[in-house]
């Protein structure tokens, strides 16, 4: 009996040997994604998928791919993949929540931290020769301690970042479909209220709601204009929650003071993108995750997944596990 195949999109942090034990492993071996004709080929051949945020997985390729049995995606977000054709098709879709949320809440407060005390600016102030003495007004930036931190999408990640913020004293709105329990309020002394009113009161204002059609440009020129002139707004979710353009011409009107992102619309970003010019604003290349503990259990789980679709089993983190129902 021919062993089953297996596309894995790029090299990954740990062992393949789980795979190859039990598969015939196609290896993707280069920095750069596979073209989507590539994807789309190897995946006519596969039964499993081992696929990346970067791979465009949509239903052509998943209608074409009659032997395609798992599609296990190393991220926990997977707005790159067409869940319900998925879903239609019976192929269960894995990510890999969890392990990456405090790697992901420590970017988020190292993006909130460096955006308010000018970390950046001031690294590239030294650089180019500029510190000539000790200023008195030299880099002024908000403070943290007991500031208000806006938290929009209070799920794992969010959680997370409230955590952090008792450290510093800080008042913590948060804005969610629904209110969490009373129980885990009281514990990260988070209060439930609108966006409008994150918008408003948040001195910093941290994005962790999933990319989907309800939350694409969640935030544009309407709410720009409802914030703090002095505000901060820090993006590790997903570029595309936040209408770029929008953003430039508010930090140009001073509708905010300042970004900090993680994520952009499109990735890379282009040298060309206007909000690279402006000093206020920093972008790091999508390395929410980017500990080396976090990325190791993210390929760990992508393999499990995948194992577990080879074997007809219920994947042990599965977006779509109604498939089961
Ligand atoms: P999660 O636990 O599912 O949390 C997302 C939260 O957002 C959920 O509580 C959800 O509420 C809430 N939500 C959905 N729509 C909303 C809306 N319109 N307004 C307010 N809240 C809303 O996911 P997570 O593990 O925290 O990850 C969050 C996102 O972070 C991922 O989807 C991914 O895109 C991104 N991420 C980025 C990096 C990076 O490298 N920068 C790393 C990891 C994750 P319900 O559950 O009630 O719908």
């Amino acid at each position: 009996m021919s062993r089953s195949k297996i596309f894995v999109t790029r090299r990954l942090p740990i062992s393949l040997s789980p795979l190859e034990a039990v598969a015939e492993v196609v290896l993707w071996p280069e920095r750069q994604p596979p073209p989507y004709e590539v994807l789309r080929r190897e995946s006519q051949r596969c039964e499993g998928l081992l696929c990346l945020l970067t791979d465009r997985i949509d239903a052509a390729l998943l209608q074409a791919s009659p032997q395609l049995k798992v599609v296990s995606q190393m991220a926990v977000g997977y707005d790159n993949i067409d869940v319900k054709a998925a879903t239609a098709l019976k192929i269960p879709v894995g990510h890999t929540p969890g392990v990456l949320t405090e790697a992901t809440a420590d970017l988020t407060w190292a993006l909130l931290m460096a955006a308010a005390r000018r970390v950046v600016e001031g690294d590239r102030f030294t650089r180019s020769g500029q510190w000539t003495t000790w200023e008195p007004d030299l880099l002024l930036g908000p403070d943290v301690a007991g500031a208000t931190l806006g938290i929009v999408g209070l799920g794992r990640i969010g959680q997370a970042v409230a955590r952090r913020a008792l450290g510093f004293d800080m008042r913590v709105l948060y804005t969610a479909p629904r209110p969490v329990d009373k129980a885990l309020e009281q514990q990260i002394r988070a209060e439930y209220v609108d966006l409008s009113r994150v918008l408003r009161e948040a001195d910093f204002i941290t994005l962790h709601v999933p990319l989907t059609t309800a939350t694409h440009h969640l935030l544009g020129a309407a709410q720009f204009q409802q914030m703090k002139p002095t505000a901060v707004l820090i993006n590790t979710a997903r570029g595309a929650i936040v209408d770029q353009k929008a953003l430039y011409e508010a930090l140009q009107a001073g509708q905010l003071a300042g970004a900090a992102l993680d994520v952009t619309e499109p990735e890379p970003t282009p040298l060309t993108e206007p909000l690279l010019s402006l000093p206020s604003v920093i972008v790091t290349p999508h390395i929410g995750s980017a500990s080396r503990q976090a990325r190791e259990k993210m390929a760990q789980i992508a393999i499990a997944n995948l194992l577990a679709g080879l074997r007809d089993d219920p994947l042990p983190h599965c977006v779509n596990s109604e498939i089961y129902g």
